[in-house]
C-alpha cells in the first residue's frame, strides 16, 4: 500500500455554485500535481426549495455537465484521471444513474413540507430554528441527524458528505453546544446507523478554506467517535474554486493519524481503494 495520491472528489463548477469552469478546475488540479479529480455537481433539487436556482444544476445543465466532464476526461487522460460524480441531496429524488460515484449530503432539514437550509447563512439557520423548531436548536439538529442516518440509503452514496454540516455557522457554539448530550446523542445515533452501510465518511475542509470553521467536517470529537467505531475516511476539500483543491490535506492527514486512523479511501475506476494516510 502506498501513500494517498494528490486528488479530490468533492468538486463544484459553474454548472452549480462553483466559481470556475470544469476545465479551469482541471488545470488548477494539474498545477497542483493531482493525479485524480472527481467532479460532484449539486444534483437538481426537484423538491423545489426557494433557492433552487441558486446552487444546484438544472436538469438540462446536468446533461451538459456529464457530457463536458466526459469530454474533458478524454482530453486530459494522459495527465489526470477524471471522474464524473454527483453530490446528491437527501431531499432530492433525481436519478443518480450515469455517474461514476455519489456524494450523499444533507443540506436541508425537512419538516411539515418546508425545507430549511442549514448551510446558506447564519440568518437563515437562526430563522429556521425559530420558525420550524420552536426556537429549540436541538430539535433542528435532531431532525438533521435523523435524515443523515438515512443518507446512504436515500442517495446510494459512495461516501458520506459533510456529516455535521449543521455546524457550519456554529463556530464558538453560536447556536448550540456541540458537546451537549442532546446534540451528541443525535449525531452518534446517526453515525451508528451509517456504520452499518460500510461507506466512508469524508473529512471535508470546505468550511476551513472559507474561514468559517477551524475544524473539518466531521469535528475532531466526531472523528474520534468515528475512529472508535472503526469507521473509514476519505479526504475532500468541497472545492468551489481551483485554489482550494486539496486544502489542508497534509494537516488533516496528520490530525487523522493522531486520532488513530491509518488508512484513507481514494476513488478508483474499480471503486474505493485503500491508501496509507
Ligand atoms: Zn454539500
Ligand atoms: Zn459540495
Amino acid at each position: 500500500m502506498s501513500k494517498f495520491p494528490k486528488m479530490n472528489f468533492h468538486t463544484h463548477t459553474t454548472f452549480c455554485d462553483g466559481k470556475e469552469s470544469t476545465e479551469s478546475m482541471i488545470q488548477a488540479a494539474l498545477a497542483k500535481d493531482f493525479t485524480r479529480l472527481g467532479f460532484s455537481g449539486h444534483c437538481f433539487n426537484d423538491f423545489r426549495p426557494q433557492d433552487v436556482e441558486v446552487w444546484c444544476m438544472s436538469p438540462e445543465g446536468t446533461e451538459q455537465y456529464i457530457a463536458e466532464v466526459r469530454a474533458l476526461a478524454e482530453k486530459y487522460q494522459d495527465g489526470i484521471e477524471i471522474f464524473c460524480g454527483v453530490e446528491q441531496d437527501f431531499c432530492a429524488s433525481t436519478s443518480t444513474e450515469g455517474f461514476d460515484y455519489v456524494v450523499g449530503s444533507v443540506h436541508y432539514v425537512e419538516k411539515g413540507g418546508m425545507y430549511y437550509c442549514v448551510d446558506e447563512s447564519p440568518e437563515i439557520l437562526e430563522w429556521s430554528i425559530k420558525e420550524g423548531f420552536g426556537g429549540d436548536p436541538y430539535a433542528l439538529t435532531k431532525r438533521f441527524f435523523e435524515q443523515e442516518a438515512e443518507v446512504v440509503q436515500k442517495t446510494n452514496a459512495t461516501f458520506i458528505g459533510h456529516f455535521d454540516l449543521v455546524t457550519k455557522f456554529n463556530e464558538g457554539n453560536r447556536f448550540f453546544n456541540s458537546m451537549d448530550q442532546r446534540y451528541r446523542h443525535a449525531a452518534l445515533t446517526a453515525m451508528d446507523a451509517l456504520m452499518e452501510t460500510g461507506r466512508p465518511f469524508e473529512i471535508n475542509t470546505g468550511a476551513m478554506y472559507r474561514g468559517l470553521r477551524k475544524e473539518p467536517y466531521p469535528s475532531v470529537q466526531l472523528l474520534k467517535d468515528l475512529h472508535e467505531r472503526k469507521g473509514e475516511i476519505l479526504l475532500s476539500s468541497d472545492s468551489h474554486d481551483g485554489a482550494s483543491l486539496g486544502f489542508a490535506f497534509e494537516e488533516i492527514a496528520k490530525l487523522a493519524k493522531e486520532i488513530g486512523f491509518r488508512r484513507v479511501k481514494v476513488l478508483s475506476k474499480d471503486g474505493l481503494e485503500d491508501f496509507i494516510l
